[in-house]
């Protein structure tokens, strides 16, 4: 029986000891290793923006290890720079890498399924034009923040295409990289093919570039000839609300809000729709859901205490808006508050106040 079919409370447990699975492994000894010896060889921070729809997911897609891509996530991938926590996240980023002497690679995404339209993206409609249209508008606030020049910070747009978990990345010209389109064989030519699509990403940036789109590559043709499930794309049962939900590496499982909208009740109430629409289509059982907020943080004291409270306070916001709009999944609603300690990836659920 796959894990989507389980009782609401055994689905719960094994999300939680996946959590805990993940922070054992991120605290190896082995993936410290790997991950400090990725950054020293590929010192340039990636920052990806994306839809917050379960099928996105680029490290596994990239196969680079976790906690090396900095994840932003909402509704639609539907971002303004000009929002105020969000604006400061990014900038805080991008001071942090600059001081320690690095360049930041900015992957706008959006997605959309070349099978079926209607497997696209809900932010938008499944209308993939206007999806790329927003990621564009998003690099045009990005270059007026960090420059034209696109030196120190390269903004760089990518459709992702989820029937084979393809990027496709965009240049300038409406020029385009379409990974699905390549062989294995294609890997020693890709620097060629990326500095003819974007000739002014520089040569830093670019070499820590290539290493995700050759884990792209590689995702792709082992998907190739498998038959994957593609018409039930939507089983999510989780709607996971603030930050820090790295350990959800698996597809089609929770919708993840990023706590960056002004708005939030408006993410809230769409993800809460599609679990609604789930449970009715019986993609998965309607024995209920799980609503989880977390918060990371990096030292205990008040950093903790902060991130306890910002944690309450979406948990009791985020069930406001799903009894306001859906009051009969609420009633479905399990809630789980957590915070995770981020140096290690602990997830520590919190009694309710
Ligand atoms: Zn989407």
């Amino acid at each position: 029986m796959r894990i989507h079919d389980h009782p609401i409370q055994a689905r719960i447990e094994s999300l939680l000891s996946l959590s805990q699975e993940h922070a054992d492994i991120f605290c190896s000894p082995s993936a410290w290793l790997a991950r400090e010896r990725y950054l020293a060889a590929h010192p340039t921070r990636i920052v990806v923006m994306k839809c917050m729809d379960g099928r996105i997911h680029i490290p596994h897609a990239t196969r680079t290890p976790l906690g090396i891509i900095t994840p932003f996530r909402n509704l639609g991938g539907i971002f303004h720079l000009g929002w105020p926590y969000l604006g400061e996240m990014l900038t805080e980023t991008v001071y942090e890498a600059i001081r320690g002497g690095h360049g930041v690679l900015m992957i706008i995404t959006y997605h959309f399924s070349r099978g079926e339209r209607a497997r696209g993206c809900a932010g938008f409609d499944c209308d993939s034009d206007a999806a790329l249209a927003h990621a564009r508008e998003i690099r045009t606030q990005a270059e007026q923040l960090f420059g034209h020049d696109h030196r120190h910070v390269y903004p760089l747009v990518c459709g992702f295409e989820t029937d084979g978990d393809a990027l496709l990345v965009h240049g300038d010209d409406d020029t385009r990289l379409d990974m699905s389109k390549l062989a294995l064989t294609d890997a020693s030519d890709l620097e060629r093919r990326v500095t003819a699509l974007c000739p002014d990403m520089p040569s830093d940036i670019r070499r820590d570039l290539l290493p995700l789109l050759e884990g792209n590559l590689l995702h792709v043709d082992s998907l190739r000839g498998v038959a994957r499930k593609l018409d039930n794309e939507h089983q999510e049962w989780v709607i996971c609300i603030g930050r820090g939900f790295d350990f959800l590496h698996l597809p089609n499982t929770a919708l993840i809000i990023g706590p960056y909208s002004p708005d939030l009740s408006e993410p809230i109430g769409t993800a809460a729709a599609i679990i609604d629409a789930n449970m009715k289509s019986r993609r998965i059982p309607d024995d209920g859901f799980l609503l989880l907020a977390s918060t990371p943080y990096q030292e205990a004291g008040v950093d903790r205490a902060r991130a306890v409270m910002k944690s309450r306070f979406l948990t009791s916001f985020a069930s406001r808006v799903i009894h306001r709009e859906h009051p009969k999944l609420a009633k479905r609603m399990l809630m789980r508050t957590a915070v995770v300690h981020w140096p290690s990836r602990r997830l520590e659920l919190i009694s309710e106040a």
